[in-house]
């Protein structure tokens, strides 16, 4: 049996019930077939494969919390530290009753190979809990993320481990747990990224992933020789990353008519009103209905369906295992060019092979949405030199990021013969990199 698959096996065998880890180690390691094998016996006999799959570090906790009516609530919390090789452990924290251990190594595993992508020193990790935000009062939201942050805090520091958001987890939930960490630790550092401008947040985080992905997009089109201005796009989701893309494709001169949540979804042939859809899910935290409501040009649906409307471009921002096989040949039939990945690991890979077998341009989301991240660092560059930058001057180092991972996932696809497979390309430059790391650093 061939490396690659020895280890696949292996995790298979020592994550029992863990089916979105299996995902993302299947499919990155499949794609490093070519790199692995002109390498085997060095990295065979460093087990490198075998410290890239395994977690330097797991925290499980419990974290208890008293609700309004003064019972006390009890959720599981997670902490991944999957790998230190290229800087401290960097990746968001999840909140949603959906979280277990299984989808927080899946998001880790992924994190390392995209925080490598963007040139910047961090490494790989990723947390949170099935506590569920959404209908919650401030107070209790407050609750949990103090209670939360009393016990994370013994593991996480400005050079150890830095987390972030992630679904569920916005402007709200860091600050409440920066709070926290500062009483318990008593020390101003940047911790955390994704704080607000008043404490040390960076300009332009809150839109950098939906950003980033419209910057990656554009110059994957333009390398294709297309052109994203005056294309139809398809967005699903309409949370953090969802809002910023459609901002930013309706500037590049697009036009967006979706966006969902996790009951329904709008067409809005007109074009979506981002002011509109910031006032209800940003201000209000209410449904789509309420969009669909109040603008007269769109239509509500119950369920899914973003993908079966025609489009150029599609991109999926709302969380992982969203688009699916039948779902890619609706937009193959429809004539779409190219789904670039908002979300986590959106696409299933038999419906990504479908895509990439029908001519369908394919940005994976290790390398699409790497703008949260990066812009992240760069949070924590301002917070260690103890300055800000302008909007501008953090948009266009962003931008400038986005691009070149357009490029290094491009030229790493060419190099091992498989042109314009970027799922390869990113996961391969993202490897290499970590690699080289990790043997420089000894076996530890
Ligand atoms: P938000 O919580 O702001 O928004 C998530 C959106 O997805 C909401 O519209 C939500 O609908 C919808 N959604 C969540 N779960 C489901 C589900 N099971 N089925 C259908 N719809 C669902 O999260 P973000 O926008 O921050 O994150 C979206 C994705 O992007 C995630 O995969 C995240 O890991 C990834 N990502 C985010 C980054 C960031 O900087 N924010 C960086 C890189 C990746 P509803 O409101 O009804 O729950």
């Amino acid at each position: 049996m061939s490396y690659v698959d020895e280890v696949f096996q292996m995790v298979v065998e020592k994550n029992p019930a863990q089916p979105e880890f299996h995902q993302a180690v299947k499919e990155v390691l499949e794609s490093l077939r070519v790199v692995i094998e002109a390498n085997e016996d060095a990295y065979r006999k460093d087990a490198l494969l075998e410290r890239l799959v395994t977690p330097e570090r797991q925290l499980l906790f419990r974290v208890p919390w008293v609700d309004d009516k003064g019972q006390v609530q009890v959720n599981n919390a997670f902490r991944v530290q999957f790998n230190s090789a290229i800087g401290p452990y960097k990746g968001g924290l999840r909140l949603h009753p959906s979280v277990n251990l299984g989808i927080i190594k899946f998001l880790g595993f992924e994190q390392i190979f995209k925080n490598s992508l963007t040139g910047l020193p961090i490494g790989g990790g990723k947390g949170g809990s099935d506590f569920d935000p959404k209908g919650k009062s401030d107070r209790e939201v407050m609750a949990f993320c103090q209670s939360f942050m009393t016990e994370l805090n013994k593991y996480i520091g400005a050079d150890t481990d830095v987390p972030a958001g992630d679904i569920g987890t916005g402007a709200r939930e860091i600050g409440y747990m920066y709070g926290q960490y500062k009483r318990i630790k008593g020390v101003y550092e940047g911790v955390l990224t994704g704080k607000g401008l008043s404490y040390g947040g960076s300009l332009a985080r809150t839109e950098a992933t939906g950003y980033g992905l419209l910057y990656l997009t554009e110059e994957m089109l333009k390398c294709n020789g297309h052109d994203l201005s005056g294309k139809t796009v398809v967005i699903s989701g309409s949370g953090n990353v969802a809002i910023y893309a459609t901002q930013k494709a309706q500037q590049l001169g697009a036009k967006v008519v979706t966006v969902s949540d996790s009951t329904g979804w709008v067409y809005d042939p007109e074009g979506i009103d981002v002011a509109l859809l910031k006032e209800v899910k940003e201000v209000k935290r209410a449904r789509l209905t309420e969009y669909a409501a109040a603008r007269p040009s769109a239509e509500y649906h119950e369920g899914r369906g973003v993908w079966s409307i025609k489009c150029d471009v599609a991109l999926p921002c709302a969380t992982q295992n969203e688009l699916l096989l039948d779902d890619a040949k609706a937009l193959v039939a429809n004539g779409c060019i190219a789904v670039a990945e908002g979300a986590n690991m959106p696409t299933t890979i038999d419906a990504t092979e479908y895509l990439q077998a029908n001519g369908v341009l394919f940005a994976p989301g290790k390398a699409a949405n790497a703008g949260g991240v990066a812009t992240s660092a760069l949070e924590m560059s301002q917070n260690s030199e103890r300055l800000s930058w302008t909007f501008e001057e953090v948009d266009s180092k962003l931008k400038g990021i986005m691009v070149n991972i357009f490029h290094s996932m491009d030229d790493a696809a060419k190099k091992y013969n498989m042109e314009g497979n970027y799922v390869a390309g990113a996961n391969i430059a993202g490897f290499l990199k970590v690699a080289d790391a990790m043997t420089a650093q000894g076996i530890v």
